[in-house]
């Protein structure tokens, strides 16, 4: 393989799988970047020696220097040095797996580029999905999806034609309080939300596993993704996270990809699209599971989850607003400023709070994006 790849979120979840994926399928490592784990991010300059390596904290940018001054790496820091890294001429594929808003402009700018994107920063087609689909029609450039979901719906369409698909069905593991009522998660804690069945995840996303706010913020990707329209979404909980996600076409054939729940395989998929090659991941042993199950989503009681494919229905800054009104909320819940259950509380507000605005720019995502966590902060003054 000689594809090389920029990693921009490399000492995350995503990120660290990546690089493994990376390293034993022989792909070059053009840049890397993290938001600010100077350690991790100088083993891994040291073990893939890129070219470039950015630190999104710029505080942080000293001590990164000053750790690799032995080296000829280059060092930047800031968005302005994601984005720099992002549109580096030397990279075929641009691996964002940046956590947050944060990712939305080096997609942009990688996309401006030419830069093929593997995308798992969720928040790039969530609050910028129009913006971001047009830009990468009109660039060419191709848009692998990372997140398992996504990625097995990609999969499923290989050798279909997309004109005769009549439905998506997305997965969702139900995450750990798949079955509570409201009542019930009145009182849980930081630490049951943290504690997921199946995936192995970041701290903000694993958040919003629990209040399947996740869940929604992928339907919302997939429609972006592969141009549909909500009412050809549907969720369906499975708890096993086997079935990663499906594809029901005209004929009523469902064609699935299923796969151990292990972040590898859709990584692998995305870098080396379209080969298949062996993964360091186990087999599935369908008899080792021996059942697989499948229920509805509580929209009801998962408040994060109705508001945000209410607010892909009414489109505009809708999806922006309440993607940004939950990373700010989620930030008070790890910071233990607020219950679990507010999130949700906050998240749906928010579509009653905000008048109709469009979305056609940059600079208009970013204004619904500071309006929302202006509304959270405010909200949450307002609770004391
Ligand atoms: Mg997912």
């Amino acid at each position: 393989m000689n594809k090389t790849v920029s990693v921009l979120g490399s000492t995350g979840s995503i990120g660290t799988q990546a690089l493994e994926v990376c390293e034993k399928h022989g792909l070059g490592v053009t840049a890397l970047a993290a938001h600010s784990s100077v350690e991790l991010l100088e083993q891994q300059a040291r073990k893939f020696k890129p070219e470039y390596v950015g630190i999104f904290n710029e505080e942080k940018y000293t001590e990164l220097k000053e750790k690799l001054s032995d080296t000829n790496i280059k060092i930047v820091c800031g968005m302005e040095g994601l984005c720099e890294i992002a549109a580096l001429p030397q990279t075929d594929i641009v691996l964002n797996s940046v956590v947050g808003m944060v990712g939305l402009l080096p997609t942009l700018t990688a996309i401006d580029a030419g830069k093929d994107i593997a995308l798992a920063n969720k928040e790039t087609l969530v609050a910028g999905g129009e913006l971001v689909m047009s830009e990468i029609a009109k660039k060419g450039v191709k848009l692998y999806p990372v997140d398992s979901e996504h990625s097995a719906i990609f999969q499923c369409l290989q050798g279909n034609k997309r004109s005769q698909l009549s439905k998506v069905i997305l997965t969702a593991s139900g995450g750990p309080f798949f079955g509570k009522s409201y009542e019930e998660l009145r009182n849980v804690t930081k630490e049951q939300a943290l504690n997921h069945p199946n995936w192995d995840m970041g701290n903000k996303i694993t958040i919003d596993s629990a209040s399947l706010m996740n869940k929604g913020l992928e339907f919302i990707e997939a429609k972006w993704l592969f141009d549909l329209e909500p009412d050809q979404i549907e969720i369906v909980v499975h708890r096993q996270s086997v079935v990663h996600s499906a594809v029901e076409y005209d004929d009523y054939s469902v064609i699935a990809q299923l796969g151990v729940p292990d972040m590898k395989i859709p990584i692998q998929y995305a870098l080396l699209y379209p080969d298949r090659v062996s993964c360091p991941t186990g087999r599935l042993s369908l008899t080792e599971y021996g059942k697989l199950t499948f229920e509805k989503p509580d929209i009801e009681t998962f408040k994060c989850l109705g508001a945000a494919i209410k607010a892909i229905k009414l489109g505009g800054a809708y999806p922006c607003l309440v993607n940004s009104a939950n990373e700010e909320a989620v930030r008070y819940f790890l910071n233990d400023k607020i219950k679990f259950i507010e999130i949700g509380e906050i998240v749906s507000s928010v579509l009653d709070k905000f008048p109709r605005s469009s979305v056609n720019s940059y600079e208009d995502v970013m204004k619904a994006d500071s309006e929302a966590r202006k509304y959270v902060r405010d909200y949450i003054a307002d609770l004391k």
